[in-house]
């Protein structure tokens, strides 16, 4: 028999990106919205995909999203680009500014697609670690972009899985480094909207940033895959050379653009989920765990008595699906709690309570 043909090396030593589902009756462990976006959303949804010309390749360009985008953070669409998820967008920056022979830079803990899509794009990685509590080290950030010079530097902010906010002097001091290397910094902000702070104040034509935003989690629209990142005229313009044509089909180009008429149910949403987190918190901390605190819509603990893989599957034993870090590296014994309904987080906080006691 004939050999079976191998993938890359790289790709044959790889795990892949797992993310357990499980069948539950509350499910926070992928950080989703727990409510759909608004009924009038849907509506119009409906009424735009009457109206699509199936036999037609969508607008290649995606101008009209892209400028409604551009709006919501004040310039235009040249500066933005927009693809089936962030992780899309992460994609196509790490296959234009990666690739052999090029090197980016993480800080650990966090994302884990940011290294993992580095290496599939092959892209060599250089790790470096985080302080206490998760924070951002600068001398730590200084050592690893002056000695290795990245191409590419990810910040995410607030961070996954930790829900930790970097300081914004921080980042600008992170992006005075990177610019001294010729490199190019992505902030991660999947999370920004639950957080005030982000790096978006920082963007200029001949500054070597990006933003990413997603769809995903404070728009509520996990079913649609739609990210996007906000940068320089000249960097889009690259992007656009390296992702394939029509890569935006017009459903999401749609459903993307009329989410945009709904800014004031993301916000109410995103209100009382971060009320929500906060309730969340302070439960949490008259119990036997160490608590993080969190700029996003999940919180990070680690159980003190009982260990997170027994304090997990009794979890999931009550129908409750939390996600379990404790393998992770840096994260040993931690679990990631995505913020719920106020039904389903009482129905976490009940059961955790029973977990520990
Ligand atoms: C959820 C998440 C994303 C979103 O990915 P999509 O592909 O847009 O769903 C990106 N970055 C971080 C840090 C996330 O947690």
């Amino acid at each position: 028999m004939n050999p079976r043909p191998m993938p890359r090396e790289s790709i044959a030593l790889m795990e892949g990106y797992h993310s357990p589902q499980l069948e539950v009756e509350v499910r926070l462990n992928t950080n989703e919205s727990p409510e759909p976006p608004p009924a009038e959303f849907r509506a119009a949804v409906a009424d735009a995909a009457d109206r699509v010309g199936w036999h037609r390749y969508p607008d290649r360009s995606a101008m009209r999203l892209r400028t409604r985008i551009g709006e919501l953070h004040g310039v235009g669409p040249e500066q933005v680009f927009a693809a089936n998820g962030s992780n899309e967008v992460l994609q196509t920056l790490l296959l234009t500014y990666g690739g052999a022979g090029r090197t980016a830079a993480v800080f650990e803990p966090t994302y884990a697609l940011h290294s993992h899509l580095s290496r599939i794009t092959g892209t060599s990685v250089v790790t470096g670690e985080r302080g206490p509590a998760f924070a951002l080290d600068i001398d730590e950030t200084r050592r690893v972009i002056q000695s290795h010079k990245p191409e590419v530097t990810f910040l995410c902010s607030p961070n996954s899985p930790t829900g930790v906010v970097d300081d914004p002097a921080d980042v600008g001091e992170v992006l005075g480094l990177v610019s001294g290397v010729g490199g190019l910094l992505c902030v991660d902000e999947a999370y920004g909207q639950f957080n005030p702070q982000s790096a978006m104040s920082l963007l200029g034509d001949e500054v070597p940033l990006v933003v990413t935003r997603t769809y995903s989690k404070t728009w509520a629209m996990a079913g649609a895959r739609l990210g996007y990142l906000v940068g320089p005229e000249w960097l889009v313009g690259e992007l656009e050379k390296v992702v394939l044509p029509y890569h935006l089909d017009a459903m999401t180009q749609i459903a993307g653009t009329v989410a945009l008429d709904y800014v004031d149910a993301m916000q109410q949403r995103v209100q009382r989920l971060v009320a929500e987190r906060e309730r969340l918190v302070a439960e949490l901390a008259k119990m036997p765990v160490e608590v993080w605190p969190s700029g996003a819509n999940f919180v990070l603990i680690r159980p003190e008595e009982v260990s997170a893989e027994v304090v997990w599957q009794k979890l999931v034993d009550r129908s409750v699906l939390v996600r379990n870090c404790s393998s992770w590296p840096r994260l040993e014994g931690c679990l990631r709690v995505t913020v719920g309904t106020p039904r389903e987080n009482d129905r976490f906080l009940e059961a955790l309570r029973e977990v520990l006691t």
